[in-house]
């Protein structure tokens, strides 16, 4: 990336991983997940209160890890939350591709916001299940149909 990107990265990975945002455990959540990279060591629990219109109302995590880890937690925590359901997945699924993939399409980019200053960490390919992580645990989040009691 260009040194100016760069920077804004890094800038914005140090922000959110002192200053986490929606850093905490959702009283009544309607979803559940829990997501562990043994490889690092970062480890998530995931909360998400889905109203009936299948938004997300509210979304929260908390656990330890890494830098990349938390920051992509707090950054999707940020963008995700407000959004339905269906948009969350289909978010998940572009960023998922904007980090693994080689060739990204041009809607996966556009659609993913600031999201996309975590496509850097693709340089980096042992981070990149760094950055990953929390996006699974989404997965997992939305497909958990015990009602957030596990
Ligand atoms: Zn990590």
């Amino acid at each position: 990336p260009e040194p100016r990107l760069e920077k804004l990265y890094q800038d914005v990975i140090l922000d959110h991983n002192r200053n986490p945002r929606n850093y905490k455990v959702l009283e009544n959540p309607t979803q559940y997940s829990h997501g562990v990279n043994p490889l690092c060591g970062d480890d998530y629990h995931l909360y998400l209160k889905v109203d009936g219109q299948g938004k997300i109302e509210d979304i929260g995590f908390q656990g330890s890890g890494c830098a990349i880890s938390k920051s992509s937690a707090s950054l999707m925590t940020q963008f995700i939350k407000g959004k339905p359901v269906e948009e969350a997945e289909k978010i998940k699924k572009y960023f998922l591709e904007v980090l693994t993939k080689e060739t990204v399409s041009q809607e996966a980019k556009e659609s993913i916001g600031r999201l996309i200053l975590l496509e850097g960490v693709k340089e980096f390919p042992v981070r990149v299940k760094c950055a990953t992580l929390i996006w699974h645990a989404l997965g997992d989040a939305l497909n958990d149909t015990k009602g957030g009691k596990s």
